[in-house]
């Protein structure tokens, strides 16, 4: 039925992030569609195969064309669906998507790393005196709310901070919350976003891990594990587990009084809504009520933001299959963040953050890139902030 649906209008040509830096009918919704039609119907011939595959694979899954669609065609879930059917009839992904989806199904992240080295941060933070208090783990304390920090902020040196400055953010607000470091699994989200049929295996073991070690509240900081936990474990994960962006969570403890941002940030800066968070879970409050709560900070909207926002293309394995889209996507963005005249641009996920430093090296730009606990850190505990962490982590692995 999605299929038939097209009306062939070309209003997904107008709004495609992938198509605007290669304008070819097989990158957009409308192209991909056509040629799924023709699959099930007629079929496609060797050249036409390989054109539907370049188009089905260099796309972010950022669903703006779902939104855009007169018709909402459910897009981006038809493009999963569509890479895990031809997985299934043996026609695999990229190869650096494989390489990807190996190390999640081997070490259960997707850096290829010893687990035992997941909850270090944590360790290393609190040695360097940046907690409060040092951060508990499941196994031994088990903490009304559970932080889970994800791959890319426990492994990856240039995003652990996003990881440091949350478990501050939530020890300021008094939050009682333990991790389960060693023993956290990757969320597997990316076997759905890149067509893995073991995607529900392993949500199912997931959700058993959780239920098992008795977790009711889950507080994610990155967008892509957010839509992981809360949205692809739906009808796996039970209801009674609650699944809260980190934003949502500090939007709560800030307006109930529990952190309080006193000290002034005088910057002008502009937000960019990650696509899992913002159009695929519709939280677009809560993280600008957070920057309108810091004093000094002030908020310049880009022209596309909210259910319009530019995707930074790093969602759906396009950065592995096609980096040179997604340099080109997010150098489209960061010149879009430039217009609004803001110094920096702020996000709420680590994996963005990411998507648009690769902008800003792609364009030469002076723009900041942070994540929100950046901007908040500054106000409530300015001696956690980035500077800070970086520099006792750096010390702490030479010393
Ligand atoms: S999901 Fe995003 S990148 Fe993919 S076709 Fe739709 S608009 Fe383009
Ligand atoms: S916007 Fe929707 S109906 Fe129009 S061409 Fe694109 S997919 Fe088809």
């Amino acid at each position: 039925m999605e299929m038939e649906a097209c009306a062939r209008c070309g209003e997904c040509l107008a709004w495609c992030p992938a198509y605007a830096q290669d304008p070819r009918e097989s990158i957009c919704s409308r192209g991909k569609l056509g040629s799924l039609k023709r699959i099930v119907t007629s079929g496609l011939n060797g050249e036409e195969m390989k054109e539907f595959l370049e188009g089905l694979y260099e796309c972010s899954a950022c669903g703006q064309c779902h939104i855009v669609c007169p018709v909402r065609i459910n897009t981006h879930e038809l493009w999963e669906r569509a890479r895990e059917s031809l997985v299934k009839a043996g026609i695999p992904q990229p190869e650096e998507q494989i390489k990807h989806l190996t190390a999640i199904r081997e070490c259960n992240n997707s850096f290829a790393k010893p687990q035992t080295e997941r909850g270090l941060w944590a360790e290393t933070a609190w040695r360097a005196g940046l907690l409060k208090e040092p951060v508990r783990l499941w196994k031994e304390y088990q903490a009304p709310v559970l932080y889970f920090a994800g791959c890319t902020a426990s492994f990856d040196p240039a995003m652990q901070t996003v990881a440091v400055q949350s478990a501050r953010l939530l020890q300021e607000a008094g939050v009682d919350f333990s991790i389960l470091g060693p023993d956290e699994p990757c969320c597997a989200s990316k076997l759905r976003r890149m067509g893995d049929p073991g995607f529900a295996d392993a949500a199912q073991q997931r959700a058993d891990l959780f239920l098992r070690s008795g977790i009711g509240r889950i507080i994610v900081s990155c967008a892509g594990c957010f839509k992981g936990l809360h949205s692809d474990y739906a009808g796996i994960l039970p209801a009674s587990v609650e699944v809260l962006h980190l934003t949502e969570y500090l939007d709560r403890l800030i307006r109930e009084g529990n952190l309080t941002p006193t000290r002034n940030v005088p910057m002008k800066v502009t937000y960019h809504d990650p696509c899992h968070l913002g159009r695929h879970n519709q939280i677009y409050r809560e993280p600008r009520n957070i920057l309108h709560a810091i004093p000094g900070l002030s908020l310049i909207e880009m022209r596309r933001h909210g259910p319009f926002s530019l995707c930074c293309g790093m969602g759906g394995g396009l950065k592995l299959a096609k980096p040179e889209i997604q340099k080109k996507m997010s150098a489209a963005r960061i010149r879009q963040a430039e217009e609004t005249g803001a110094e920096a641009i702020v996000t709420p996920c680590q994996t963005c953050q990411m998507g648009l430093m690769t902008g800003t090296e792609a364009t030469s730009s002076g723009l900041k890139v942070y994540h929100i606990t950046e901007m908040l850190i500054r106000s409530v505990c300015p001696e956690a902030d980035r500077a800070h962490i970086e520099k006792a982590f750096t010390e702490t692995e030479t010393g």
